[in-house]
């Protein structure tokens, strides 16, 4: 079993993708080809966002942002610190700082309530995340930010598809930002990214940032970068986005499947009322995690740990002065979250030996700590 099949997809869709490459071989523009552009009108027009600026990476995606929004030394940006590296990471290469945030307990995502109590008068942006394919509570978090006439970054690299009260993911406030690495929800053959926004001024920016500043050719009005996204990718991704709403109904059918079995045995995902997750993880809480991840790999079933080591308190960031305990759901979250397999490509036998082989570690584990000795 997989964790997430790529091949399984590739077969479904193996001739499109075919013809797809070939087209863009055969033409021989591989640097921002007509591919590019036709997917992001389509990526654009999928979240209903007025510009769509693709680039080379859900990392990329980030740092063009933050780059466009003047972020600097000296600058706070808020976010999450449950989250992958790369959130935090680009926060510190513009020269800012990362300020932590806690998370809500049920979503894993930036609890907007703690928000007011993280902004200081060097804070020049908010970034929640969309953790496992869950929106943040954008509205609450987009009123502190208007408050404090603060932009909003989305780093929706795990939710493109996912919807917050009606709207989509990628299009929820200033800018969102999403990623296309191979096991995302809608991922190319390599690396690949996409920023997302309805400002005209701040799209014009993020465009000449990812292709080195230039406003023309050979004149850069500002500094930028190498951010472009392959041609290649966007033909792979024009491909793939043919079926993403089909995969998409068949994440949540396996999300479903998963928690039904469970019912009530195992800490499932809690999606609020008003969400639907794009299932970029199907991630429960257990205690005894590592003792479950070797039973399960025992069975040929494979596990992950989204994330085991909260940003804060990652080597690379502790000079941030965030120390153990200052972050504490998100810290008591890492030590019990476990990912299960998850793609649209699961079958229902394969669900039932996931769910099974979970159950009955619980159940054994359960007992051999609660017997007398
Ligand atoms: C994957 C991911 C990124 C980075 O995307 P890449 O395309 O791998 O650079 C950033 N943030 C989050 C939350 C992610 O899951």
């Amino acid at each position: 079993m997989e964790f997430v099949d790529l091949k399984a997809q590739y077969r479904t869709l193996e001739d499109e993708i075919q013809k797809r490459i070939a087209e863009v071989l055969a033409s021989g523009r591989f640097i921002m080809g007509p591919q590019v552009i036709e997917l992001e009108a389509a990526l654009a027009n999928r979240v209903r966002a007025r510009h769509c600026i693709s680039c080379s990476s859900g990392t990329d995606a980030l740092l063009i942002v933050l780059m466009a929004l003047g972020i600097r030394p000296g600058d706070e940006v808020i976010t999450t610190p449950f989250t992958f590296i790369a959130t935090a990471e680009m926060i510190v290469l513009t020269g800012a700082k990362p300020v932590f945030v806690d998370i809500d307990p049920r979503t894993y995502n930036l609890n907007p309530e703690l928000l007011h109590l993280a902004i200081t008068e060097k804070t020049r942006a908010i970034m929640p995340v969309a953790l496992y394919g869950q929106c943040a509570d954008m509205d609450a978090i987009n009123s502190v930010a208007q408050a404090h006439g603060l932009p909003v970054i989305e780093d929706a690299a795990q939710s493109f598809g996912a919807t917050y009260k009606g709207k989509f993911s990628c299009n929820l406030s200033t800018i969102g930002c999403t990623s296309f690495f191979p096991s995302k929800p809608l991922g190319c053959y390599g690396d690949g990214g996409a920023c997302f926004t309805n400002d005209e001024t701040l799209a014009a920016k993020m465009r000449e940032i990812r292709d080195h500043g230039q406003a023309g050719r050979y004149h850069h009005v500002r500094v930028g970068i190498n951010g472009r996204l392959d041609t290649l990718q966007a033909a792979i991704l024009l491909a793939k986005l043919s079926v993403f709403d089909r995969e998409l109904e068949q994440r949540r059918r396996v999300a479903k499947t998963y928690s039904d079995a469970f019912n009530g045995a195992v800490q499932v995902p809690f999606v609020e009322p008003y969400n639907t997750s794009a299932w970029a993880q199907y991630t429960v809480q257990v205690d005894n995690r590592p003792a479950i991840q070797q039973r399960l790999a025992a069975q040929n079933i494979p596990t992950a740990v989204h994330y085991p080591t909260p940003i804060h308190l990652q080597p690379a960031l502790r000079d941030l002065h965030f120390g153990e305990g200052s972050l504490p759901v998100s810290e008591q979250a890492a030590k019990r979250v476990l990912s299960l397999p998850m793609h649209p490509y699961l079958t229902g036998a394969e669900l039932r030996e996931v769910s099974d082989a979970l159950l009955q570690a619980i159940d054994e584990l359960t007992v051999a700590t609660t017997s007398p000795r």
